[in-house]
């Protein structure tokens, strides 16, 4: 570690007082409720690790990854504990004393080279249906049967489009629309709703064609290397001033730019001013949509039934970029929808990201309570602005749930052609 580096993060860790307030906001405490795992003693085995009266151990190694990286405990710490950049310093510390995991490794060469994604998501379309032709019942990905992971587009979501749609009329905006690996090769579902209303907007879209993957799995992971050419290129690519806005459609890639990048440019000594550029322009595309609600045809004679939704906050959207009221703002508007609230609904999903897949047990149980509370409301619909989120949810739903997992803007668009959503196909379960 830069020994600026280690001075900066020893003055965080000084400001913890141990009061614990803390530990009863943590996840991953409240499943398995050992002391070494909740964020205050997180906290005190990185500070005797920088005053240097423990050394960076396996078991050390461990209680610093089973952490979801929720921030819970940052946003309930009254002494102003930055634990995002602390364990963000001690994974990249982590990578460079044990390396990185090699099927890591491998996902995220692929995840930061466009072509080799690219081609090879067209062998795992093709894989995963006879993977699944042949072990269906048996394989499992982390806590998630095969049969429930998304099935891959059939071709890619941006090659759908030319790179500028522009509106019938006068544009009333200009956005960029950074769609993201997930809706790119898993989601064109969610693109098209996105893209839908944006038209209804009368706003010009440009999906630029130089975007890559935001690589944010690799940066926090500790591997703040790799990704540096995709960081580098999609602040270029997307703060240039052509657009008042850059759109995501998913809490992380949304983090990345708004927190990740500036931050991980700063700590690798190189210059942050445009990733600053990129971060004043970024809005969830909930945000964009709900300042604009008044603009959009909802239909206001509806009489039909309503159907009951729900909606769980990701943690990468509603602590890392502040981002809740404008999601339960789009689905109070919706005349088609009844809105409940979970309780808890800003509690983290137990994904994590790859937590689920290194942590399956853990992660298991954050993850069932979640459902539980989802299943208490009666909601048909449960709507997150997370792919990570959706595929969490829906891959740990029962076989008997018949709760749809759904982007809000999935919603909306179809609110705004009159749907009676009684009607529609949201039998399946945990549908993605
Ligand atoms: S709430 Fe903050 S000050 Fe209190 S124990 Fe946790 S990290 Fe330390
Ligand atoms: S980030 Fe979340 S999981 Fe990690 S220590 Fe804080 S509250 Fe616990």
């Amino acid at each position: 570690m830069h020994p600026q580096e280690a001075q900066a993060t020893k003055a965080i860790v000084d400001r913890c007082n141990k009061c614990g307030l803390c530990t009863s906001a943590c996840p991953v405490y409240r499943q398995v409720l050992i002391e070494a795992a909740n964020p205050r003693g997180r906290i005190q085995l990185v500070k005797n690790y920088l005053e240097g009266n423990i050394p960076l151990t396996k078991r050390f190694r461990e209680i610093i990854l089973t952490c979801l990286l929720c921030e819970n405990c940052m946003v309930n710490c009254p002494s102003g504990v930055r634990h995002d950049q602390v364990f963000n310093v001690l994974r990249a510390e982590l990578v460079a004393t044990y390396g990185l995991d090699w099927k890591k490794r491998l996902i995220f060469r692929l995840l930061t080279d466009e072509k080799l994604l690219r081609s090879s998501l067209v062998f795992a379309r093709l894989g995963r249906n006879w993977l699944l032709e042949k072990f269906a019942k048996e394989m499992r990905i982390g806590n998630i049967p095969a049969g429930r992971l998304p099935l891959v587009n059939p071709r890619p979501f941006r090659d759908r489009f030319n790179e500028v749609i522009r509106p019938d009329g006068e544009a009333q905006g200009r956005v960029f629309y950074f769609t993201g690996c997930f809706t790119n090769y898993f989601a064109e579902d969610v693109g098209k709703a996105v893209v839908n209303v944006l038209r209804k907007l009368q706003v010009e879209i440009e999906i630029p064609a130089a975007q890559d993957c935001c690589g944010i799995a690799a940066i926090l992971s500790g591997e703040g290397d790799l990704p540096l050419k995709n960081v580098q290129r999609n602040v270029s690519t997307l703060s240039r001033s052509r657009a008042d806005a850059v759109l995501v459609d998913c809490a992380t890639c949304g983090a990345a730019f708004r927190k990740e990048y500036p931050d991980l440019l700063s700590r690798k000594g190189l210059d942050a001013s445009q990733a600053e550029v990129l971060k004043g322009k970024t809005r969830d595309v909930m945000e964009y949509v709900a300042e604009r609600l008044a603009a959009l045809p909802l239909p206001v004679n509806y009489a039909g039934e309503k159907i009951r939704v729900t909606y769980h906050d990701p943690c990468h959207l509603v602590r890392a970029q502040g981002v809740s009221d404008a999601p339960r703002k789009i689905l109070r508007a919706l005349p088609q929808v009844e809105y409940v609230e979970m309780e808890e609904a800003n509690t983290c999903c137990g994904g994590g990201g790859s937590f689920q897949f290194d942590y399956p047990e853990v992660s298991k149980g954050i993850t069932e309570k979640k459902i539980g509370r989802i299943r208490a409301t009666g909601a048909r619909v449960v709507v997150t602005g997370c792919p990570g989120c959706r595929l969490t949810i829906g891959g740990n739903m029962g076989e008997r749930d018949s709760i749809a997992v759904l982007h809000p803007l999935q919603l909306l668009d179809m609110a705004l052609s009159g749907d009676d959503f009684t009607k529609l196909p949201f039998a399946l379960p945990g549908r993605l």
